[in-house]
């Protein structure tokens, strides 16, 4: 970190980085049983910052017996609705009190832009944190009249209870690494679960530095552990352990897949947030300046990297030139640099492996005959950095438009008519999210149900509430995240019938 002037960086991040970094398991910071250890690299540099343990098979195991010990005995079972809710709360508040320092090293670790990070993740976290634990004292059942046939004569009385799921294995990705912890931490925490989060192999910062304010809050030893190290042995190894009740995963639809059958060969309980390929339609009433911008945000934001990013484009053929202009415009102007310098634009993408994949789509969509109208390859001298991309000249066959990118490459398509453009707009195997830009409120209300998606956004994009389930029509999931809904993913219902 000595390329980085002192002022970019805070003496409380300097101080996490000179740590030594563990696990957290039980009440203890542990290395990897294998001794081994991963590198953490500067994206924007591609130098090695921080060294994590590889946390295998065996770190899962010892995990998921403190989760285990911590869910059966000891405080955390006998734990009041209330006192729960008090926890989470002050788990919020510490986060909150360090926010730049998690934002640093947020930033450091996958990318981003700081301010991103900061105003972002960060703020989002500390919001979910506090809305999740208001719901600690809400998790209710029903009751029941009975009606039982050959019980005429006896008085019966039915009740449901809802009860936590037991112990989770929360599995996540690189792109907002913090923020998926929360929506994992947050609902595991407040309906009474114990857990083992395992942060992806790139961005595992974030997580250690987590699990030492959730100590700190005063979470009992157990409930919340830490397992740092690779997904094909430590992530794969939760996926398919016998002794949780519950995955957690976020990622690639690839990988959603395999944790979604290891998890059903145990009956685990499993909700998956996978990818997409979010369209972003606009009608031809929509201003193009404003049209312009909001494309911009909702394929830039994050690098492009994000599950929602709305990577197909279709605007009305009225408008497609003026909105392609202004959104080159835009993208053509955006500053890269490393996520730390408060100026940053557009950070690095996370990885040397996403740089080529995405440079491989680009080249992939202008051998296919597609232009870029702005952007087109790599940037920066050194790092991770992929300018901008806008891709005109494309059909709906093309690999780009039909394959999850995850960068900044946006396709930009014309279209003629409403119903061409909610069958394009669906011709995917995702169904994750889609951007609808117009003031025609007929139009706007009959586009809605037409659109397979889990989340429509009018006149913007990539805008999230606590209050609002969240998740993936088709291939893009399994369940609900944030809302109430997501109480149903942590918590089991059980019915009881009583005869009096
Ligand atoms: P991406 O393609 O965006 O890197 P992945 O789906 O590969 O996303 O990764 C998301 C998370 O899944 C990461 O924490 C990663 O370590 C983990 N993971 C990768 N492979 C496996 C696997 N075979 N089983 C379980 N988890 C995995």
């Amino acid at each position: 970190m000595t390329l980085y002037p002192d002022q970019l960086i805070s003496p409380a991040t300097r101080a996490f980085l000179a740590r030594p970094k563990r696990m957290l398991i039980g009440a203890e910071w542990s290395a990897a049983v294998s001794g081994e250890t991963l590198a953490v690299l500067d994206p924007a540099t591609g130098q090695a910052f921080a060294t994590v343990p590889a946390g295998g098979a065996a770190d899962i195991d010892r995990a998921v017996a403190a989760a285990r010990r911590a869910f059966e005995s000891g405080e955390w079972p006998k734990m009041r609705p209330v006192d729960r809710e008090r926890l989470l709360l002050k788990f919020a508040d510490l986060i909150e009190a360090n926010a730049q320092e998690l934002a640093e090293i947020e930033a450091l670790d996958n990318g981003k832009p700081v301010m991103m990070a900061r105003h972002v993740d960060v703020a989002l976290v500390v919001d979910f944190l506090r809305y999740m634990a208001g719901w600690a004292t809400k998790i209710e059942g029903s009751t029941m009249d009975v009606s039982v046939p050959l019980m005429r004569d006896r008085e019966l009385f039915g009740f449901t209870r809802r009860e936590p799921v037991g112990v989770v294995g929360a599995i996540i990705p690189w792109n907002f690494p913090l923020l998926m912890a929360a929506w994992k931490v947050g609902p595991a925490l407040t309906s009474g679960c114990t857990m083992v989060l395992k942060p992806a192999e790139e961005t595992p910062l974030t997580a250690l530095r987590f699990a030492e304010l959730a100590l700190e809050a005063g979470y009992p030893a157990g409930v919340l552990n830490v397992v740092t190290g690779h997904g094909d042995t430590a992530g794969a190894a939760l996926a398919s352990h016998k002794g949780i009740e519950k995955v957690a995963f976020t990622g690639s639809t690839e990988i959603g897949k395999l944790v979604g059958k290891a998890a059903i060969d145990n009956m685990t309980r499993v909700s998956l947030e996978l990818g997409g390929k979010s369209p972003v339609i606009v009608l031809d009433d929509a201003d193009p300046a404003m049209a312009a911008a909001g494309a911009a945000q909702a394929i830039f934001f994050n690098q492009g990297q994000v599950c929602t990013a709305g990577s197909r484009l279709f605007i009305h053929k009225s408008r497609f030139e003026k909105v392609v202009e202004g959104l080159s415009g835009i993208a053509a102007s955006m500053k890269l640099g490393p996520g730390i310098d408060p100026s940053t634009q557009i950070g690095p993408l996370v990885s040397a492996v996403q740089q080529q994949r995405v440079l491989g789509y680009i080249e992939s969509g202008l051998a296919e005959g597609a232009r870029a109208a702005t952007g087109g390859g790599a940037g920066g001298e050194a790092g991770y950095f992929v300018k901008p991309t806008v891709l005109v000249n494309a059909h709906d066959a093309m690999k780009v438009v039909r394959e999850e990118i995850f960068g900044p490459v946006v396709v930009a398509m014309p279209y003629e008519d409403l119903d061409e453009v909610a069958h394009r707009a669906n011709d995917t195997p995702y169904g994750l999210a889609a951007s609808i830009w117009s003031n025609d409120l007929t139009r706007v209300h009959r586009l809605i149900p037409k659109i397979k998606a889990g989340t429509v956004w009018v006149n913007c994009h990539n805008i999230l509430d606590n209050a609002m389930p969240f998740g993936g029509y088709k291939q893009s999931g399994i369940g609900r995240e944030m809302g109430r809904a997501v109480l149903d993913m942590y918590t089991e219902s059980k019915s009881v019938i009583m005869a009096l």
